[in-house]
């Protein structure tokens, strides 16, 4: 084999690059199939072979752009030795990045030259989000020796992560051109590799001291998870209000990691409450044939209702501010509502499907949203920072659709939503009030409800309350 290097201008190497792309798709494709079937370490030692190959043969050529010789024509290999020579020593540099530095000057600092750099981030920046590289991202460097005495660089690994936190190794790997093309050069190809996910399903338990939020961090779990389950409930208990301390909880949830690394949860699919003694229990389905879901109970009644319990992400709630004596007014007035503590900008959401009454500023109320809703139910939104898009009255809205945010404006005296319901004009305790429930489950998938439920009720008896 003979290698060529001729120096190019910039624009001429970017179109042999062009041109050489247009011929290793078998490459990229055969790598691709490889990747699929088989996992790194296999890999690796796939490509492996590359480097016991006889040494090859470099004559370094050194062109001006403007006097671009022809390959020689003579460039034949020579009659094949009778033994292959030993294969070459290759050089291999480990590496991380160091605090805010870039990659391209962390291989710099590993040996790397201006020109194979720029090659390297360029064949990368389709496997890795070079921003998202943080420091300690380490990765591995090798070169082979050439003739010359001098080394020439041949692969590159590093290890990243996808977007979503996936442990990823990044491979780059030098292709040198076709023989019958030595004027293209070389070219550095990237692939990726990323641990498979698995998924698990997990059962877990506990009981509320403070709340439902702190009782799943101390059990281990994420904040997200408090979101999931209380989204089971959403319409059936008032998390916010109701909590009591020795309520209990169980969940059968699915846990997603890679390598070794928990990304997160997928879905809850089994979730128990016991709300001063009384059971509530939701159960996610989703029909085979793709067509019908819900959340159930064990009997096959909808917890869905027509109206939430609560206007906002509980777990975004800060801190009880109800309070019964109205700081501003300096008298103690009927409290007719709710008031959720909540960071400016928290999210508010209608707690029902309706229409917009009114949206307006308020001496008192500040930034207020009422909503109009079925039976004559209307709902109140106070003291909030901004409306929603296109909020204004006559404007419909669904249940749990964004229509403002928390914020301090009118007589507050701190960031609350405050909210109300009126039932025929009066205002009344939305957590004493009973809405219609969704319709059961349809009839052809009741026997399937059934077979999802059975099992998972069974393990949410069998986990033991922490
Ligand atoms: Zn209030």
């Amino acid at each position: 084999m003979r290698h060529l290097r001729y120096s190019r201008s910039g624009h001429q190497q970017r179109e042999a690059r062009r041109a050489a792309r247009a011929v290793p798709p078998e490459l990229v494709r055969r790598a691709g199939i490889i990747l699929a079937a088989v996992a790194l370490p296999t890999l690796v030692a796939l490509l492996a072979p590359r480097e016991v190959e006889p040494a090859p043969v470099h004559t370094t050529v050194a062109l001006t752009p403007a006097a671009h010789a022809p390959a020689p024509p003579a460039a034949t290999p020579a009659a094949p030795p009778a033994a292959p020579p030993p294969p070459p020593a290759l050089e291999r540099v480990q590496g991380a990045l160091a605090d805010g530095e870039a990659l391209s000057t962390a291989l710099q600092r590993h040996g790397v030259g201006a020109n194979d750099t720029s090659d390297l981030v360029r064949a990368l920046k389709d496997h890795v989000d070079m921003r998202g590289l943080r420091a300690g991202a380490s990765f591995t460097v090798v070169w082979r020796p050439v003739v010359t005495g001098a080394r020439e660089l041949v692969r590159m690994e590093l290890a990243t992560h996808s977007g979503e936190g996936v442990p990823r190794t990044v491979v780059v790997e030098r292709e040198d051109a076709p023989i019958t093309q030595p004027e293209l050069g070389a070219l550095f190809l990237a692939r990726h590799e990323d641990a498979p996910i698995e998924t698990k399903l997990e059962g877990l338990s506990g009981t509320v001291r403070s709340s439902l939020y702190q009782s799943m961090l101390e059990s281990g779990e994420e904040a997200l998870l408090v979101n999931k389950f209380v989204d089971v409930f959403a319409w059936n208990v008032d998390f916010y209000r109701q909590t009591q301390r020795g309520d209990a909880w169980r969940v059968i949830v699915e846990k997603r990691f890679a390598g070794g690394r928990f990304l997160g949860y997928g879905k809850v699919l089994a979730a128990e409450y016991v709300n001063a003694g009384s059971v509530h229990r939701g159960f996610l389905f989703d029909a085979a044939d793709g067509k019908h879901r819900g959340t159930y109970d064990d009997e096959g009644n909808a917890l869905q209702r027509t109206f939430l319990k609560n206007p906002m992400e509980i777990a975004r709630v800060t801190s009880s501010y109800g309070m019964r004596f109205h700081p501003v007014l300096g008298k103690n007035k009927q409290h007719q509502g709710v008031d959720y503590g909540a960071a400016i900008g928290t999210p508010v959401w209608s707690v029902a499907d309706g229409v917009v009454k009114e949206a307006r500023w308020s001496k008192t109320a500040g930034n207020m949203i009422v909503l109009a809703h079925m039976n004559g139910i209307t709902t109140e939104y106070f003291h909030l920072s901004k409306f929603a898009e296109g909020i204004k009255p006559g404007m419909r809205v669904q249940q749990k659709q964004l229509i403002g945010a928390v914020g301090n404006t009118g007589m507050s005296t701190g960031p609350h939503l405050h909210f109300g319901m009126l039932r025929g004009g009066a205002h009344v305790d939305p957590a004493q009030q009973k809405f219609p429930n969704a319709k059961p489950i349809p009839k052809e998938y009741r026997d399937e409800l059934g077979r999802f439920v059975a099992p998972l009720l069974a393990q949410l008896r069998a986990l033991d309350r922490a």
